[in-house]
C-alpha cells in the first residue's frame, strides 16, 4: 500500500461496517489479507449497531421491565407507576451502543485493518472513488460491498414530520397518541417499545395480520398481545389521508369494509419497509445489474457477475437480517482467502422481539402446506410447560415440523416469553439433519424453556407425556 498518496491500492477493499461488512474485515485479515474498509459515517457498526437492532433491544429490555413490574400484581408485588427519565434512558442506550462501536474499531485496529472514512463508488472492476476522505480513490483486486439498506420513505414524511425508526429511536419524546403505520418487525418493536414507555399507539396496517411470513397460529398470540397493550390494532386497513392539526396530526384510516374514520395524534411513525443501499455504488461502471427490488445477484460465493466484487448482506436477495450478513461475510472472506467455503445453509432463523417473541426456522407451516408436501408438526403449548408457569408467562407455543415418514426435522416455529434463545437449537437441528428422535432423547434441563422443543418433537412423533393422551 502507498501511504500517503492520493490513490492506494489494497488486496481487498470492504464497503461497509455494518454486521456484514466489519465480520468480513476481521476474517479476512484473520486469514491474511491486506484489509481496507471503508464507512461513510463516523462510527462502527452499521445500522443494526447504531440505529437498529441494538438501541431497539436495549429500549424494548427498558419496556418489558415496565410490563414485568406491571404483571407482578398478579403475584402480590405491587410496584407504583414507573417514573420515566428519558434523559437517562437515551445515555443508557448510547452508552450500550458506543460500547459496541467502540469495540469494533477496537477489533478492526488489532488486526491492522485500515478505515477510511468516506463514501465509496465503484469506478471499475478494480477501482473505486472515495468521496470526503484524505484519499480520492483506491485501487483493489477485490471488493466486498455490504452497504445495507435504509428506511423506505413514507409519502411525505419529511413535510409532515413523521418518524422514521430511526428518529423513534433516538426516543424525542413520549407522545401521548401515537400513529404507527406498519405492522412488520420494526413498527412491532417500537409499538411495542412506545407503549411500554405510556404511549397510546394505534396500529395501522395494510394486510390483513402483522408479521407477513410468519404462521398465522404464531402471530395470533402477538396480535393479541398488541390487543391488549395498544390503543388498538387496525389490519386491513391504510392511512389515506395525514394531516397537521396544530401541535397533532389527524388521519383518516379507511378500514376492510370501506368505512373511513378519523382520529387525532400527537405523533406519526411510519414503518414500511426497508430497501437496499445500491443505487449511488457505481455498480453501472462495472456492468452488475441489480433486481427489480434493487437487490444485487449473487452465488453461493457471494460473488456478483463481476469476479473481483462481492456482496453480502441486506443488498442481497434474502430476509434483511444482520445474522444472515454476517454468515456471508464469512463465506466472502474465506472464499477470497482461498478457502472451500459457500452459504449452503439450511436455514437462517428469523426473530421478532415482540413481547412474547416470536421466532422460526426453516420451513414454515404455510410454506410446507402451499407446496402439498406431507408434514407432522408437533405442537406444544406453554401453558404445560412448568417453567412457562413459574414466569407466570404460559402464552405461546413451540412447534416442529417434520417429514412424516424420515422424522427429519424441516423447521421450528415458536411464540413465547424470550424465545429468541430457543429458536437457534431448530437451526442447529436443521443444519445437523436432526430427526425428531435427536430432539427427543436430547437431555434438557428441567425446569427450562428449552424444553418445549423436545416436547413438541415428542407430540410430532405421538408419544408426548405431558399432554393429554390423543384418542
Ligand atoms: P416489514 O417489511 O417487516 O414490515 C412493513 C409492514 O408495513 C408490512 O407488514 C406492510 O404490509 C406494511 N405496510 C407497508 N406500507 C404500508 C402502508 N402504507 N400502510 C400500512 N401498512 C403498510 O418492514 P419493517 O418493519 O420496516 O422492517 C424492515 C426490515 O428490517 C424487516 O424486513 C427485517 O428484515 C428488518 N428488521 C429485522 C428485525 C429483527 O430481526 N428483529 C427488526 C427490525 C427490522
Amino acid at each position: 500500500m502507498v501511504m500517503g498518496s492520493l490513490r492506494q491500492e489494497a488486496e481487498l477493499v470492504v464497503v461497509g461496517s455494518g454486521p456484514g461488512g466489519y465480520v468480513a474485515a476481521l476474517r479476512a485479515a484473520d486469514l491474511g489479507r491486506e484489509v481496507v474498509l471503508i464507512e461513510a459515517r463516523e462510527a462502527l457498526g452499521g445500522v443494526c449497531l447504531l440505529e437498529g437492532c441494538i438501541p431497539s433491544k436495549t429500549l424494548i429490555h427498558a419496556a418489558e421491565i415496565v410490563e414485568g413490574a406491571k404483571a407482578a400484581e398478579a403475584l402480590g408485588l405491587r410496584f407504583a407507576a414507573p417514573e420515566i427519565d428519558l434523559e437517562r434512558l437515551r445515555r443508557w442506550t448510547d452508552g450500550v451502543v458506543n460500547k459496541l462501536s467502540g469495540g469494533v474499531a477496537q477489533l478492526l485496529k488489532r488486526r491492522g485493518v485500515e478505515v477510511i472514512h468516506g463514501r465509496a463508488r465503484l469506478q471499475g472492476p478494480n477501482a473505486l472513488s472515495i468521496q470526503g476522505a484524505g484519499v480520492s480513490g483506491l485501487d483493489f483486486k477485490r471488493c466486498i460491498l455490504a452497504t445495507g439498506s435504509r428506511v423506505t420513505p413514507f409519502p411525505d414524511a419529511e413535510a409532515l414530520g413523521i418518524w422514521s425508526s430511526r428518529q423513534a429511536l433516538a426516543l424525542p419524546e413520549i407522545p401521548r397518541r401515537l400513529l404507527l403505520i406498519g405492522g412488520g418487525y420494526i413498527g412491532l418493536e417500537l409499538g411495542l417499545v412506545y407503549a411500554g414507555l405510556g404511549a397510546e399507539v394505534t396500529l395501522v396496517e395494510f394486510a390483513p395480520s402483522l408479521l407477513q411470513g410468519a404462521d398465522s397460529d404464531l402471530v395470533e398470540v402477538v396480535i393479541e398481545a398488541c390487543q391488549r397493550r395498544f390503543a388498538e390494532v387496525l389490519m386491513d386497513s391504510k392511512v389515506t389521508h395525514i394531516a397537521r392539526r396544530g401541535d397533532g396530526y389527524t388521519a383518516q384510516i379507511q378500514r376492510r369494509d370501506g368505512e373511513i374514520i378519523e382520529r387525532a395524534f400527537d405523533k406519526v411513525m411510519a414503518a414500511v419497509g426497508r430497501r437496499p443501499n445500491t443505487d449511488d455504488l457505481g455498480l453501472e461502471t462495472v456492468g452488475i445489474e441489480v433486481t427489480a427490488e434493487g437487490f444485487i445477484p449473487i452465488d453461493a460465493r457471494c460473488q456478483t457477475q463481476i469476479p473481483s466484487i462481492f456482496a453480502i448482506g441486506d443488498i442481497t436477495p434474502g430476509p434483511m437480517l444482520a445474522h444472515k450478513a454476517s454468515r456471508q461475510a464469512k463465506v466472502a472472506a474465506e472464499f477470497i482467502s482461498g478457502e472451500p467455503s459457500a452459504f449452503d445453509n439450511r436455514a437462517i432463523p428469523a426473530v421478532v422481539f415482540t413481547d412474547p417473541e416470536i421466532a422460526w426456522t426453516g420451513l414454515t407451516e404455510t410454506e410446507a402446506r402451499a407446496s402439498g408436501r406431507p408434514i407432522k408438526v408437533g405442537r406444544f403449548p406453554l401453558t404445560a410447560l412448568g417453567r412457562a408457569r413459574t414466569l407466570g408467562r404460559a402464552e405461546g407455543l413451540v412447534k416442529v415440523i417434520s417429514d412424516p415418514d424420515s422424522h427429519l426435522i424441516l423447521g421450528v416455529g415458536m411464540v413465547g416469553s424470550g424465545v429468541s434463545e430457543l429458536i437457534a437449537e431448530g437451526t442447529l437441528a436443521l443444519e445437523m439433519g436432526a430427526r425428531l428422535e435427536d430432539l427427543m432423547v436430547t437431555i434438557h434441563p428441567h425446569p427450562t424453556m428449552s424444553e418445549a422443543i423436545m416436547e413438541a418433537a415428542e407430540v410430532a412423533a405421538g408419544s408426548a407425556v405431558h399432554l393429554p393422551k390423543p384418542r
